[in-house]
C-alpha cells in the first residue's frame, strides 16, 4: 500500500486474494475472510500515506468470492459499507457466469461509487461489464494483442501477418491516428516481419494505439447508447458486426472468424 502512494498511483486497489475457477466453496470462503481484513488494513495504511504527495489518492476495495451468490453479495454488503472510493469487481470468471455475478455486486454497493471490472477488456466483457454496472475496466488484451500482429476492427480481428500486399488500412470505419494517416495492412506487416527492432518496436506502437482506440471508442459508444436509451440495439448490432452472432444466439466465440 506504502508504494502504491509513493509511485503517485490515482487509483490504488487494496490487497486481496484472487481464487481460480478450480477453488472450492470453502476455499473461496477462506480466502475471502483474508481479502475482508486485508480491506481494512489497507484502508488504514492508505489514510495515512494518501495525502504524501501532496494531492488525494483513491483507494478500490476489491470484491472477492468467486461464483457464489451468498460470498458475493455478503463482501458487497461488508466493503460497501467500509470507507472505499469506489470498488474493484474481481476474480477469474467463466463467460457465461460473468454478467450474473457482476449484478449480485452491484445491486448490494453504494449508490454513487464508481464500480471497476478488473482485467477484463473483450469486446464482449465490456459489453456484459457495462450492462451489469460496471463503469471502467483495465485490461492488457488491447496492447499484448496488437504487438502479437491481432488488430481489432468492426468486422472482427485480423492477423495482421496475413495481409502482405494489403492496401487497406488496418480498420476504414477507425478513427484512430494510425488509420487516419492511411498505413497500409501491407506497411504494418512488414514492420511487424522487419528484422531491424526500430522497426519492430514502430508496429508495436502504431498496432497498440489502433487497438487502445478501438476498445476506448467501444466504450464511448456504450456510454452514448445507454443515455439514448438504445444500448439493448447497440449490443445486438456490435456483437452480429463484430463476432458475426447476436449475443442472444449460441454464444460462441470459436464462431468468430477473421471475417473481411
Ligand atoms: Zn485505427
Amino acid at each position: 500500500m506504502e508504494i502504491q502512494c509513493r509511485i503517485g498511483a490515482d487509483i490504488h486497489m487494496a490487497f486481496d486474494e484472487l481464487t481460480s475457477l478450480a477453488d472450492t466453496y470453502e476455499y473461496n470462503k477462506e480466502a475471502l475472510e483474508r481479502t475482508e481484513r486485508w480491506a481494512q488494513i489497507s484502508l488504514d495504511v492508505h489514510k495515512q500515506h494518501r495525502d504524501d504527495l501532496g494531492y488525494r489518492q483513491s483507494l478500490y476495495g476489491v470484491l472477492q468470492g468467486g461464483r457464489w451468490e451468498d460470498l458475493r453479495r455478503s463482501t458487497a454488503k461488508k466493503l460497501g459499507q467500509m470507507d472505499f472510493d469506489g470498488y474493484g469487481l474481481g476474480g477469474a470468471f467463466l463467460k457465461s457466469d460473468l454478467g450474473e455475478i457482476l449484478k449480485w455486486c452491484n445491486e448490494e454497493l453504494p449508490e454513487g461509487k464508481p464500480r471497476h471490472l478488473l482485467g477484463l477488456s473483450r469486446p464482449d466483457d465490456i459489453l456484459i461489464g457495462s450492462e451489469n454496472g460496471a463503469d471502467t475496466f483495465d485490461c492488457v488484451a488491447p496492447t499484448r494483442e496488437a504487438r502479437h500482429g491481432r488488430l481489432y476492427t468492426k468486422y472482427g480481428y485480423i492477423n495482421i501477418e496475413k495481409y502482405a500486399g494489403s492496401l487497406d488500412v488496418i480498420d476504414e470505419h477507425c478513427d484512430c491516428p494510425v488509420c487516419q494517416a492511411g498505413y497500409t495492412r501491407d506497411e504494418l506487416r512488414a514492420l511487424l516481419k522487419s528484422q531491424d527492432p526500430e522497426d519492430r518496436e514502430k508496429y508495436f506502437t502504431l498496432a497498440s494505439i489502433h487497438n487502445l482506440r478501438f476498445t476506448i471508442r467501444l466504450t464511448e459508444e456504450i456510454r452514448q447508447a445507454i443515455l439514448d436509451g438504445r444500448f439493448e440495439e447497440y449490443k445486438q448490432q456490435f456483437m452480429k458486426d463484430y463476432y458475426g452472432f447476436s449475443p442472444k444466439g449460441a454464444a460462441n466465440e470459436k464462431k468468430n472468424t477473421n471475417k473481411q
